[in-house]
């Protein structure tokens, strides 16, 4: 397989000196009742190809999407929380635009001295933008000379300022924080030290079924926890009282762990549960895998589970997170997914974590620095390990 970077230009190859630069960012962050940045993570994550742009005296105009307005403009959706935040984080003025096209953000780009950055107001206010139209391209074409890619979490989407905008632009390359998640996941896509193990979870088998087809043909062994590991056990016939389970999905995961088996790939299940009688219980109790009663759920995976999963995980070289293994939000269903994560950040290996809710639970564990790479991207990462090729990557290549 070619190397996920092939014929993409790193950032700091490229001739930015007193040119306008479209620099595409994941600021889709998320905001408080009172629209301040609750975490400016993304917005950190961009600063070093920020700051690299700024020191070369490069015009650095900034584009982002931000939630999903449904009605054009729409202040609920504004980027002015994430760019007063990108402010304090540079200690420097930053204007925003009314809107990423138009009069005003020709006239901000304009005025845009050397070693300046503007902020174009949320992509999405343009219907054009997530139906990648060619208009909406040539007109941000027309804002830079330059383009890069820094938004890893939005280039698995054929989206206009991933997609159209940078393949109308001869001179574009790719971002710090982009090549960084390429070369990360790439090592896991094309030639993992084994064996090889990945670690799934969360609230549903229908959104993951693709990476889980993929993984079960890439990987030595899978650990299946959360919601996701219900559906695989009411498929083999445990009842789950009141847990979340798909009960459309129980034909399909019968289904993967019979190709599991016969691949010879190990699928590990947990063998014990933390139930409760509703997700607000203060505390929960340890059943086995047969003891959920009819009113219960199953919200978090039991220490005997820890403990299996732990040791699979130790002896692995290569490993990849997503998704929690149970309610790890409330303090009482946590102990799952944080004996988990601490047992990646032990393994001796390279280990990486995607998805937004994955990632929360190793931060909340205090475990960041612990693993090889923390993926910004949930679905893209996804789709990355899927095999499938990302339309904002692909864009890129000269
Ligand atoms: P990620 O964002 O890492 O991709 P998902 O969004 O797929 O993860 O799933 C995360 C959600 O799954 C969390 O909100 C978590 O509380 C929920 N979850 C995990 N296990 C369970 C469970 N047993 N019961 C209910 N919810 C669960
Ligand atoms: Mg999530």
């Amino acid at each position: 397989m070619a190397a996920l970077l092939d014929r993409i230009n790193p950032v700091d190859k490229l001739e930015v000196a007193s040119r306008r630069v479209f620099l595409r960012v994941d600021f889709n962050v998320p905001l408080t009742r009172e629209g301040k940045v609750s975490d400016d993570t993304r917005i950190r994550e961009a600063l070093p190809t920020i700051r690299h742009l700024l020191e070369r005296g490069a015009r650095v105009v900034l584009a982002s999407h931000l939630g999903r307005p449904k009605k054009g403009r729409d202040p609920k959706y504004s980027l002015a929380p994430a760019g007063e935040r990108l402010a304090e984080l540079l200690a420097m003025d930053i204007p925003l635009t009314d809107e990423c096209v138009g009069d005003g953000a020709r006239k901000v780009v304009t005025d845009l001295r050397d070693g300046r950055v503007a902020l174009l107001e949320n992509l999405r206010f343009q219907a054009g933008e997530e139906a990648n139209d060619g208009d909406l391209a040539r007109e941000l074409s027309r804002l830079a000379d330059v383009y890069v890619d820094d938004a890893f979490g939005a280039v698995h989407r054929a989206h206009c300022s991933v997609d159209a905008l940078p393949r109308l632009m001869p001179v574009r390359g790719a971002g710090f924080l982009l090549q960084r998640e390429l070369n990360a996941l790439g090592k896991l896509l094309a030639g993992p030290e084994r064996p090889y193990l990945a670690v799934l979870g969360g609230a549903k088998v229908s959104d993951k079924i693709a990476v889980l087809e993929a993984l079960f043909q890439r990987v030595d062994g899978i650990l299946i926890g959360g919601a996701m590991a219900n559906t695989f056990l009411a498929a083999q016939g445990h009842a789950l009282g009141k847990s979340l389970v798909e009960a459309d999905k129980l034909a399909l995961a019968r289904d993967l762990l019979q190709r599991a088996h016969e691949r010879g790939v190990p699928v590990t299940l947990p063998v014990d549960l933390v139930v409760a009688g509703s997700v607000d219980a203060e505390s929960g109790t340890v059943v086995g895998v047969d003891g959920v009663g009819p009113e219960e759920l199953a919200l978090d995976i039991g220490p005997k589970s820890v403990a299996l999963f732990r040791e699979r995980l130790l002896r692995a070289r290569s490993v990849f997170w997503n998704g929690p293994l149970g309610l790890f939000e409330k303090a009482a269903f946590a102990a799952g997914s944080v004996g988990v994560a601490r047992a990646i950040a032990e393994t001796a290996g390279f280990t990486v974590v995607g998805g937004g809710d994955s990632v929360a639970a190793v931060q909340q564990a205090g475990l960041g620095d612990r693993f090889s790479h923390i993926s910004t991207g949930g679905g893209a990462s996804l789709e990355l390990l899927e095999g499938r090729r990302l339309p904002g990557v692909e864009a890129l290549r000269t």
